[in-house]
């Protein structure tokens, strides 16, 4: 069945860069985009109108975590973390300490999951990059909702741990870390190309801090053989970039260089502790140096580190140093239009530069570099023979009208519920801004279920024996007046 998107604003790839073409046509299949152009002379099957409509390629979310529509991420808004430099990924830990909640049933972990991809779609996102939540049932989800994935379960050699008194500190199982590196390889031997080829593996060691010097040498060497990439968090928290100098005399980017770990296919997801941040106190930018020779790659997720009161220093300038920038969403919102606003704005404002991280680059960052980091080019472009994964984006809305440059209204102005339309390997999958096959009221209302459990069993836990109002206090006291 052939399909043509007329009437738009089309953003065309020309082999280089996007390029706008005014009033124009996108035309293709189930398996790829026909053709891109003024017009097409060829008889279609559909046709559909994008007049006051911007016609992208479907964004590319390299960061994000699926079990956190739901997740102590919510209660931690707010409030002090101090004594874990602010960090939210630490600070959440002591919710967690002396739980004795029960886990979550499948069925429940399964529909926060699907929660998740329906968020991811409906912003716009066509491709993303799992970090953790990589099983059997978010294969089975990606299958069902449409969209295209990148999955494998993560794995360690240390945990972090928390004393009695809050301290911090990690607990080793080596053999734990071999254990999940050996059936993070079997699920990808399973797996990748799997759904249409929706589906492809990712190696994910989970964080610079709970690794091995031999786990990440293993994981290179299986990446080669596997022909995957590789993903881990670095840099995101100032107590692991201290901890790495510490044990190895090496910033975190260093040490993952001198494991083999860098390379064209290597995602570094956050890396905002590096060389040249000023809360670090290393000079220069030896790591942005490192990353751009070795065409390595930063997935940065702008608002969530916000919520942590830190910013990358900066989005704009890695890019000038030549290295390859993406975007994630990291846990909630996962809005990746919004995501995009961020990362433009925090860049001019921490470089004090209007210039920094223009709306142009910020789009290339969830387009073109993404796909750079996958090492694809029939993603995240709008060409003859890529695949069709496209997204219509409404601008003729009270909101953001009238319309000079569609890309800096976009990034400046939209969110992710101005997206209209979106198709995935040419299935259209969103409509009108509602996922079709998912009844999304159903939805938030069983996942707003499973999170008042979850959280009103948070005040059975044991941490400092104060109640979770206590813990994570409301912005202001209910009250419930005669
Ligand atoms: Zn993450």
């Amino acid at each position: 069945m052939t399909i043509k998107i007329e009437g738009g604003i089309v953003l065309g790839f020309d082999g280089e860069k996007h390029r706008i073409i005014r009033d124009g046509v996108v035309v293709f299949d189930e398996n790829q985009i026909i053709h891109v152009g003024k017009s097409y002379p060829g008889e279609v099957d559909e046709k559909v109108d994008a007049k006051g409509k911007l016609v992208t390629p479907g964004f590319i979310n390299t960061h994000c975590h699926a079990h956190t529509p739901l997740s102590p991420h919510h209660l931690t808004v707010d409030i002090s973390l101090d004594p874990y430099y602010q960090h939210a990924g630490i600070g959440m830990h002591i919710a967690r300490r002396g739980a004795t909640r029960e886990p979550r049933t499948e069925e429940e972990s399964s529909k926060i999951k699907k929660l998740s991809l329906v968020k991811r779609l409906l912003s716009g996102t066509t491709t993303y990059v799992e970090v953790g939540g990589g099983d059997e049932e978010l294969v089975r989800l990606t299958e069902e909702i449409g969209i295209r994935g990148y999955i494998a379960p993560g794995y360690k050699s240390a945990s972090w741990v928390f004393d009695e008194e809050g301290r911090f500190g990690y607990e080793w199982d080596e053999e734990k870390g071999w254990k999940g590196l050996d059936e993070a390889v079997q699920f990808i031997e399973r797996h990748h190309g799997s759904v249409n080829d929706r589906v492809r593996g990712m190696l994910y060691p989970a964080q610079v801090d709970t690794c091995t010097p031999d786990l990440f040498e293993a994981t290179r060497e299986k990446a080669d053989k596997l022909g995957v990439g590789i993903q881990t968090h670095v840099g995101q928290r100032l107590i692991e970039f201290q901890e790495i100098v510490r044990r190895h005399l090496k910033t975190p980017v260093q040490f993952l260089h001198s494991t083999g770990l860098l390379g064209p296919d290597f995602i570094a997801g956050h890396c905002i502790f590096a060389s040249g941040h000023s809360r670090t106190s290393w000079p220069g930018h030896g790591d942005q140096r490192l990353l751009a020779e070795t065409g390595s790659s930063i997935a940065y997720c702008p608002v969530v580190f916000t919520r942590n009161a830190v910013a990358m220093e900066s989005f704009g300038r890695n890019m000038r140093l030549g290295v390859n920038m993406t975007i994630g969403t990291d846990n909630y919102p996962q809005d990746i239009v919004n995501e995009m606003r961020w990362a433009s704005m925090l860049s001019k404002v921490v470089d004090f530069d209007r210039t920094s991280a223009s709306s142009a680059e910020t789009f290339n960052a969830v387009t073109l570099n993404a796909s750079k980091a996958l090492r694809r080019t029939d993603i995240g472009c709008l060409q003859k023979g890529a695949k069709p994964d496209i997204v219509i984006l409404d601008l003729q809305t009270t909101r953001i009208a009238p319309v000079y440059d569609p890309i800096k209204s976009m990034v400046n102005a939209a969110t992710g519920d101005n997206v209209e339309r979106v198709y995935c390997d040419g299935r259209l999958l969103v409509d009108q801004g509602r996922v079709i096959g998912v009844d999304e009221t159903k939805l938030l209302a069983e996942v707003q279920e499973i999170a008042d459990n979850d959280w009103k069993r948070v005040s059975d836990w044991d941490y400092a024996e104060r109640s979770l109002k206590e813990y994570a206090p409301l912005s202001y006291e209910e009250w419930a007046p005669e």
